[in-house]
Protein backbone atom coordinates (compact mmCIF):
# COMPACT_ATOMS: atom_id res chain seq x y z
CA UNK A 1 0.00 0.00 0.00
CA UNK A 2 1.55 3.44 -1.07
CA UNK A 3 0.34 6.06 0.41
CA UNK A 4 0.79 9.88 0.21
CA UNK A 5 0.42 12.35 3.44
CA UNK A 6 -0.54 15.77 3.41
CA UNK A 7 -0.58 18.03 5.83
CA UNK A 8 0.31 21.90 6.82
CA UNK A 9 3.41 22.21 8.98
CA UNK A 10 2.50 21.93 12.24
CA UNK A 11 -0.23 18.95 11.61
CA UNK A 12 1.80 16.29 13.04
CA UNK A 13 2.07 14.32 9.92
CA UNK A 14 6.14 13.28 10.40
CA UNK A 15 4.54 11.80 13.52
CA UNK A 16 1.84 10.36 12.00
CA UNK A 17 4.04 8.94 9.32
CA UNK A 18 6.22 7.48 11.89
CA UNK A 19 3.92 5.77 14.10
CA UNK A 20 2.08 4.10 10.72
CA UNK A 21 5.76 2.75 9.61
CA UNK A 22 6.13 0.88 12.87
CA UNK A 23 2.41 -0.07 12.85
CA UNK A 24 2.18 -1.22 9.01
CA UNK A 25 5.76 -1.87 8.24
CA UNK A 26 5.58 0.69 6.15
CA UNK A 27 8.85 2.91 4.48
CA UNK A 28 8.11 6.38 5.14
CA UNK A 29 10.19 8.56 2.13
CA UNK A 30 10.70 12.26 3.58
CA UNK A 31 11.77 13.98 0.38
CA UNK A 32 14.03 16.93 2.38
CA UNK A 33 15.46 13.47 4.27
CA UNK A 34 16.49 11.83 0.70
CA UNK A 35 18.23 14.88 -0.82
CA UNK A 36 20.15 15.07 2.43
CA UNK A 37 21.36 11.51 2.41
CA UNK A 38 21.32 11.85 -1.15
CA UNK A 39 24.05 14.83 -0.61
CA UNK A 40 25.91 12.73 2.09
CA UNK A 41 26.32 9.90 -0.07
CA UNK A 42 28.16 11.78 -2.93
CA UNK A 43 26.62 9.60 -5.66
CA UNK A 44 26.77 11.03 -9.55
CA UNK A 45 22.82 12.01 -8.64
CA UNK A 46 23.64 13.15 -4.74
CA UNK A 47 26.60 15.66 -6.73
CA UNK A 48 23.67 17.37 -8.97
CA UNK A 49 21.22 17.51 -6.15
CA UNK A 50 23.87 19.29 -3.96
CA UNK A 51 24.68 21.92 -6.77
CA UNK A 52 21.02 23.00 -6.39
CA UNK A 53 20.92 22.85 -2.81
CA UNK A 54 24.00 25.22 -2.38
CA UNK A 55 22.73 27.91 -4.99
CA UNK A 56 19.78 27.81 -3.15
CA UNK A 57 18.03 27.11 -6.14
CA UNK A 58 14.78 24.76 -6.65
CA UNK A 59 15.84 21.09 -7.55
CA UNK A 60 14.33 20.25 -10.99
CA UNK A 61 11.17 17.95 -11.63
CA UNK A 62 13.54 15.39 -13.53
CA UNK A 63 16.14 15.04 -10.79
CA UNK A 64 13.80 14.67 -8.24
CA UNK A 65 11.90 11.89 -9.82
CA UNK A 66 15.27 10.47 -10.86
CA UNK A 67 16.07 10.59 -6.94
CA UNK A 68 12.96 9.48 -5.88
CA UNK A 69 13.14 6.78 -8.76
CA UNK A 70 16.17 5.03 -7.20
CA UNK A 71 14.79 5.46 -3.51
CA UNK A 72 11.77 3.26 -4.30
CA UNK A 73 13.56 0.67 -6.41
CA UNK A 74 15.64 -0.04 -3.05
CA UNK A 75 13.34 -0.69 -0.71
CA UNK A 76 13.05 -3.49 0.92
CA UNK A 77 9.49 -4.49 3.15
CA UNK A 78 7.58 -4.97 0.23
CA UNK A 79 4.69 -3.63 2.53
CA UNK A 80 4.78 0.24 0.32
CA UNK A 81 5.65 3.76 1.10
CA UNK A 82 4.41 6.80 2.84
CA UNK A 83 5.35 9.87 1.25
CA UNK A 84 6.24 12.91 3.20
CA UNK A 85 6.60 16.48 1.09
CA UNK A 86 6.18 15.11 -2.00
CA UNK A 87 4.35 15.45 -4.71
CA UNK A 88 4.04 19.57 -4.31
CA UNK A 89 3.26 20.28 -7.76
CA UNK A 90 0.23 19.00 -10.57
CA UNK A 91 3.12 18.17 -12.86
CA UNK A 92 5.01 16.34 -9.94
CA UNK A 93 1.68 14.18 -9.25
CA UNK A 94 1.30 13.21 -12.89
CA UNK A 95 5.17 12.36 -12.93
CA UNK A 96 5.00 9.90 -9.95
CA UNK A 97 1.91 7.97 -11.41
CA UNK A 98 4.32 6.47 -13.38
CA UNK A 99 7.26 5.33 -10.73
CA UNK A 100 4.94 4.12 -8.08
CA UNK A 101 0.47 3.67 -7.80
CA UNK A 102 -0.78 5.82 -5.10
CA UNK A 103 -3.49 3.61 -3.02
CA UNK A 104 -4.15 6.15 -0.46
CA UNK A 105 -3.71 9.77 0.27
CA UNK A 106 -3.96 10.65 3.97
CA UNK A 107 -5.00 14.31 4.66
CA UNK A 108 -4.53 15.17 7.79
CA UNK A 109 -6.60 18.33 8.29
CA UNK A 110 -6.01 20.59 11.52
CA UNK A 111 -7.81 23.83 12.78
CA UNK A 112 -5.38 26.41 12.24
CA UNK A 113 -5.50 27.51 16.13
CA UNK A 114 -4.74 23.99 17.15
CA UNK A 115 -1.85 23.91 14.69
CA UNK A 116 -0.65 26.97 15.80
CA UNK A 117 -1.26 25.81 19.59
CA UNK A 118 0.65 23.42 18.93
CA UNK A 119 3.78 24.98 17.55
CA UNK A 120 4.02 27.25 20.62
CA UNK A 121 4.47 24.22 22.24
CA UNK A 122 6.88 22.65 20.08
CA UNK A 123 10.59 21.78 21.57
CA UNK A 124 13.48 21.27 19.73
CA UNK A 125 16.42 19.31 20.90
CA UNK A 126 19.44 20.64 20.03
CA UNK A 127 21.67 18.14 19.55
CA UNK A 128 19.82 15.57 17.28
CA UNK A 129 16.86 17.83 16.39
CA UNK A 130 14.67 15.40 17.72
CA UNK A 131 10.83 17.39 18.28
CA UNK A 132 8.73 17.02 21.30
CA UNK A 133 5.54 18.74 22.34
CA UNK A 134 5.07 19.87 25.65
CA UNK A 135 1.50 18.70 25.58
CA UNK A 136 1.48 15.64 23.59
CA UNK A 137 4.83 14.24 23.17
CA UNK A 138 6.73 15.36 26.18
CA UNK A 139 9.91 13.91 27.09
CA UNK A 140 10.46 11.82 30.14
CA UNK A 141 12.70 14.44 31.63
CA UNK A 142 11.61 17.79 31.30
CA UNK A 143 13.42 20.21 28.70
CA UNK A 144 15.75 17.56 28.19
CA UNK A 145 15.96 14.62 24.47
CA UNK A 146 15.12 11.53 25.57
CA UNK A 147 17.17 9.75 22.90
CA UNK A 148 20.41 11.89 23.85
CA UNK A 149 19.86 13.57 26.87
CA UNK A 150 20.15 17.15 24.47
CA UNK A 151 19.12 20.47 25.87
CA UNK A 152 15.57 21.43 24.23
CA UNK A 153 14.77 24.98 22.98
CA UNK A 154 11.67 26.61 20.80
CA UNK A 155 12.34 27.75 17.28
CA UNK A 156 12.26 31.59 16.88
CA UNK A 157 9.47 31.38 14.22
CA UNK A 158 7.08 29.15 16.21
CA UNK A 159 5.00 32.55 16.52
CA UNK A 160 1.32 32.56 15.53
CA UNK A 161 1.98 35.64 12.85
CA UNK A 162 4.53 33.08 11.32
CA UNK A 163 3.00 29.81 11.50
CA UNK A 164 -0.45 31.62 10.18
CA UNK A 165 1.63 32.47 6.91
CA UNK A 166 3.10 29.19 6.95
CA UNK A 167 -0.50 27.60 6.98
CA UNK A 168 -1.37 29.60 4.21
CA UNK A 169 1.49 28.99 2.05
CA UNK A 170 0.55 25.31 2.49
CA UNK A 171 -3.48 25.45 1.41
CA UNK A 172 -2.18 27.98 -1.69
CA UNK A 173 0.67 25.00 -2.66
CA UNK A 174 -1.63 21.54 -1.99
CA UNK A 175 -4.92 22.45 -3.00
CA UNK A 176 -4.96 22.12 -6.42
CA UNK A 177 -3.12 19.15 -6.10
CA UNK A 178 -5.61 17.03 -3.54
CA UNK A 179 -8.37 18.66 -6.04
CA UNK A 180 -6.35 16.63 -8.75
CA UNK A 181 -6.31 13.68 -6.44
CA UNK A 182 -10.20 14.18 -5.64
CA UNK A 183 -11.48 13.52 -8.93
CA UNK A 184 -9.72 10.50 -9.91
CA UNK A 185 -11.44 7.48 -8.60
CA UNK A 186 -8.25 5.91 -6.90
CA UNK A 187 -6.34 6.72 -4.67
CA UNK A 188 -8.49 6.46 -1.71
CA UNK A 189 -8.69 9.62 -0.01
CA UNK A 190 -8.51 9.61 3.64
CA UNK A 191 -9.20 12.95 5.76
CA UNK A 192 -8.50 13.70 9.34
CA UNK A 193 -10.78 16.57 10.71
CA UNK A 194 -8.50 16.43 14.43
CA UNK A 195 -9.99 16.56 17.65
CA UNK A 196 -8.08 18.56 20.35
CA UNK A 197 -8.85 15.93 22.94
CA UNK A 198 -7.06 12.79 21.27
CA UNK A 199 -3.72 12.02 21.28
CA UNK A 200 -1.33 11.09 18.49
CA UNK A 201 -1.78 6.89 18.80
CA UNK A 202 -5.73 7.66 18.77
CA UNK A 203 -5.04 8.96 15.06
CA UNK A 204 -2.93 6.40 14.30
CA UNK A 205 -5.59 3.71 14.93
CA UNK A 206 -8.22 5.65 13.19
CA UNK A 207 -6.66 5.86 10.08
CA UNK A 208 -5.88 1.87 10.51
CA UNK A 209 -9.36 1.29 11.14
CA UNK A 210 -10.60 3.15 8.12
CA UNK A 211 -7.74 1.48 5.87
CA UNK A 212 -9.34 -2.18 7.43
CA UNK A 213 -12.98 -1.32 6.36
CA UNK A 214 -11.31 -0.72 2.77
CA UNK A 215 -9.40 -3.88 2.39
CA UNK A 216 -5.99 -1.97 2.16
CA UNK A 217 -4.35 -3.92 4.41
ZN1 LIG B 1 18.45 14.80 21.22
Amino acid sequence: MNTIIFGAPGSGKGTYASRLKTRLGVEVISMGDIFREFIKNESELGLKVKQYVEKGLLIPNEIVIEVLREKISKLTSGKGVILDGYPRTIPQAKVLQEIVKIDVILLQNVPDWIIIERLSSRRICEKCNEVYNIRFLKPSIENICDKCGGALYQRPDDTADVIKKRIQLYQKMTSPIIKYYEEKKTPFIISQIEDPNIGPEQVVENVIKELKIRNLI
